[in-house]
């Protein structure tokens, strides 16, 4: 039989798909003896099924019922009981975290009647009253759908603690005008609604949002947890709070959180309240700060791992209300995950696996100078590090606005509510006036890698007159401001940026302790682990070094197109606009030496490693300049009586000649060799001599000729047939035994699916998944992200881009065939990647499940790279 509902003392944390993270670590809590209030939790199952049908599973209600009364029975008091009532806490918690992105309603089972009986029980008669507005204000708008404002309002027309009894009144009128219903007054209806309501939240626009950008999956639904309320506002010596055991932004052993006396959970993380540090804990209630610093070294050494907790002090009691290991910012990743293997807590490998390419990437940002930086403007709490500037907007909807038409914003916000999402996410940085490090803001930004300063309480925002101002200082909305969320501080105006130290640390090898040096052994630990080879795209000498530099072992594609731009464009232009062989040769003659310059220079920076030079591969006329234009130019000059510059005239011949319909379809790559004679001869000449000069030159030159955009095994013998003819040629001239391997892009479905016969010709295949996902998808690489593609996005038809994470359905079969069919013709065949892939997380852990030989990523993913295949190896 099915069971919907399961108690804590049941579960455990092992149960998260079942129970979600905040019920199974409920649950862990209660089996490992931390003193948490007693309770059950509403299985995702029961939420799937709900949303599926609309409406609760067979048994459910029976099952809650059942677990309600074990629950009355263990506390000895009834739900909604007019002398002693309990009530109970109602709390979303899916798989994983959506910090307030769902709904949560407390204090169910008050009514007309056991108001009193709170009052009585608890001795304040304005807490049973606030607690009983509290609940009508939750249920209002999250079970009835009214909007909050309303309640927002009413509140603040009677901010008297002792006008708590009358706002219930206002209240319940705004409930009956709005609704034409009465507020609830059966504990039962408000359990079950409550959870019903709950269970719908999971469809929220703004957690629908939420999970897009996490790559949260759709279809796993939310548990629901209902709990015995514990009052964290019932008086001076209560309250409640939030704590780390270690600081989630930098990653300092030590205990780090905030306290808020007299106040329940919400009102910590709304921010709405400006809490205390911990430390103030042990003077207002010293026993229970002791017991709380014992809980938690209890909880990291259980979890192995930095915890984050949310507690609450009732009366002088400590109770335990939500544990799980907590997010951090990308430095405290690296930094803990050092710490817990030097330690011995956890092996290197673990280590590894706690910290991740992405976080990687964002700790090699840059800072802000703060040499001339100056006095900054105003300071907050550091929420979220990095730095980042951007024009000032005090909405989400602004901010989305002008994100999208290719602006930085910086969000400023009093505090920010899960509305404010879409902004956040459009935002560089985000500035709130109030709120600690556990406020929402700084949960979101830390957890999207979005600079944050919160609690800047200088800052007074007008958002009607859309201005802020600080001690005088007027900034207005389209301002720039800069953001330093590692300090704390905003600065008015754009600063200059500059590297970070873990980017100095790649570039120097220079280290330090702190997070240099967590990057560096977790690094070292990565490269003795990992079976994938690391290569970097680069097509200079520069990047080349930096690539080396960044620990890549070799080139995995060097793309000659890139040396033909700027000056050089030119003599690309005469070569197409020849007129006879003579004139073609002696364009083709005046790019050799150009050619030959640079490889040397790439040889000599891989000195020793290999170095893949792709042949030219875009369409010609993509080095001849705009066809408008130029007729414009062409037309105005004979519309001025006057006759065209002869040169103009015949570009723009050429130029529509040349024009095709889909020239990503048409001539170019492999194609383009083979029909403009003398190309393929020009390239390998300026090879072989670059090759023959390092070689003379005492060096270790290990180049490799790949050919680009190959559809036929046919195509690449011709090649080969040239390139072996060119070679001959060079060894005989210089004297230099020159030979290289060629090889081939795997770029194209019919490539991947004749693979056997292509891995005849080929000495190695290396995969272009740029253009295999463009022609497999038959999605243009260079329109799709103008297009219709944020509409599928947010649609769900994708859930992302094929062109950043690697499709493993489609493209990803393609990628199997060519390795286990081409490696089948030929055995041992060395098999690459040198798509924009190669340097992408997920895709890098499929490249080395299929078992290819490296990737190929841009010099500034190599580090990611790296990470990212020792990973994939664990
Ligand atoms: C590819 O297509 O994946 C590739 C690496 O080539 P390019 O991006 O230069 O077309
Ligand atoms: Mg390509």
């Amino acid at each position: 039989m099915v069971r919907y509902v399961q108690d804590f003392t049941e579960g455990g944390r092992e149960q998260a798909d079942l129970l979600g993270g905040k019920g199974a670590n409920l649950a862990e809590m209660t089996r490992i003896g931390l003193p948490v209030p007693p309770g059950f939790t509403v299985t995702t199952e029961a939420c799937r099924a709900y949303l599926a049908t609309g409406s609760e599973p067979e048994g459910l209600e029976r099952e809650l019922a059942g677990h309600l009364a074990a629950l009355e029975r263990a506390a000895g008091r009834r739900l909604g009981d007019p002398d002693d009532p309990l009530l109970l806490s109602v709390r979303s918690g899916a798989r994983y975290s959506m910090p307030g992105m769902m709904e949560t309603i407390l204090d169910i089972g008050l009514n007309d009647s056991s108001v009193h009986g709170l009052a009585r029980t608890s001795g304040h008669e304005d807490f049973a009253w606030d607690s009983y507005r509290r609940l009508i204000q939750m249920f209002g708008t999250t079970v009835m759908g009214i909007d909050g404002a309303l309640f927002a309002e009413a509140l603040a027309r009677r901010p008297d603690p002792g006008q708590r009894r009358l706002l219930v009144e206002d209240f319940r009128r705004i409930v009956r005008e709005r609704t034409g219903e009465e507020f609830p007054q059966d504990p039962a209806e408000q359990l079950r609604r409550s959870v019903r309501a709950v269970f719908s939240s999971w469809n929220t626009e703004r957690a629908r949002v939420y999970r897009r950008r996490e790559h949260i999956p759709e279809d796993l639904g939310t548990a629901v947890n209902v709990q015995t309320m514990v009052f964290g506002n019932a008086g001076p010596d209560s309250g409640t709070g939030v704590a780390f055991t270690r600081d989630p932004a930098t990653g300092l052993q030590g205990i780090y959180g905030d306290y808020l006396a007299d106040a329940q959970g919400e009102d910590v993380v709304s921010g709405a309240r400006n809490t205390v540090p911990l430390a103030e804990l042990e003077r207002l209630h010293p026993q229970c700060y002791a017991q709380l610093c014992e809980y938690m070294e209890r909880l990291e050494r259980h979890y192995r791992d930095l915890c984050d907790i949310e507690f609450t002090i009732e009366r002088g009691r400590l109770w335990m209300l939500q544990t799980r290991v907590g997010k951090r910012t990308a430095e405290a990743a690296f930094r803990i995950a050092a710490q817990l293997a030097d330690e011995g807590t956890i092996s290197w490998d673990e280590a590894l696996d706690r910290v991740g390419g992405e976080q990687l990437a964002r700790l090699m940002f840059p800072r802000f100078d703060t040499a001339v930086a100056g006095e900054p403007l105003a300071r907050g709490v550091p929420a979220s590090p990095g730095a980042a500037f951007g024009a000032v907007v005090f909405d989400s909807a602004e901010a989305a606005r002008r994100a999208a038409a290719g602006e930085k914003v910086v969000l400023v916000r009093g505090e920010t509510t899960p509305d404010d999402l879409p902004g956040m996410v459009a935002a560089q940085a985000v500035l709130t006036s109030r709120g600690g490090k556990t406020s929402h803001a700084a949960v979101v930004a830390r957890g999207m890698g979005r600079v944050c300063v919160c609690g800047a309480e200088a800052v007074e925002i007008d958002v009607a007159a859309r201005r802020f101002t600080v001690d005088g200082t007027v900034v207005a909305e389209g301002e720039t401001v800069s953001v330093d969320g590692s300090a704390g501080a905003v600065y008015l105006g754009e600063l200059p940026l500059v590297g970070s130290p873990v980017m100095r640390y790649f570039e120097t090898g220079e280290r330090q302790p702190g997070v240099v040096d967590a990057v560096a052994r977790l690094m070292e630990h990565a490269d003795a682990t990992r079976r994938l080879g690391v290569r970097a795209n680069a097509d200079t000498p520069e990047d080349a070094e930096r690539a080396r530099r960044f620990g890549a072992r070799g080139i995995g594609l060097c793309r000659t197109e890139h040396m033909f731009l700027g000056e050089r464009r030119r003599l690309v232009e005469a070569m197409i606009l020849a007129g006879d062989d003579t004139e073609r040769e002696k364009a083709l003659a005046a790019l050799l030496p150009p050619q030959r310059e640079d490889f040397t220079a790439m040889l000599e920076a891989m000195d020793g490693l290999p170095v893949t030079i792709r042949l030219l591969d875009p369409p010609l006329h993509e080095f001849l300049p705009d066809h408008t234009e130029l007729a414009v130019r062409v037309a105005s000059a004979e519309a001025a009586g006057g006759d065209p510059d002869p040169h103009d005239v015949r570009l723009l011949s050429a130029v529509e000649r040349m024009h095709e319909h889909n020239p990503m379809l048409g001539l170019r790559g492999v194609r383009l060799g083979l029909v403009v004679p003398g190309l393929i001869a020009l390239q390998v000449r300026a090879v072989g001599e670059a090759v023959a000069r390092r070689l003379r030159a005492g060096g270790d030159p290990r180049v490799e000729i790949m050919v680009p955009l190959v559809d036929t095994s046919d195509e690449l013998r011709l090649v080969r047939d040239e390139v072996d003819a060119v070679l001959a040629e060079v060894s005989r001239e210089t004297g230099v035994e020159v030979t290289c391997p060629v090889g081939t892009m795997i770029e194209l479905p019919r490539a991947a699916l004749t693979a056997d016969r292509i891995a005849a010709e080929a000495d190695f295949f290396s995969l272009g998944t740029n253009d295999l996902t463009q022609t497999t998808w038959g999605l243009s690489r260079d329109d799709v992200e103008a297009s219709f593609f944020s509409d599928y996005l947010e649609r769900g038809i994708l859930q992302d881009s094929p062109f950043e994470t690697l499709d493993r359905q489609g493209v990803g079969r393609l990628v199997r065939i060519a390795v286990e069919e081409g490696r089948a013709a030929r055995p041992g065949l060395k098999v690459g990647v040198c798509g924009e892939h190669g340097g992408d997380p997920e895709s890098v852990h499929f490249f080395h499940q299929v078992g290819l030989d490296y990737v190929s990523c841009s010099p500034f993913r190599v580090p990611v790279a790296r990470l990212e295949a020792a990973r994939a190896a664990l």
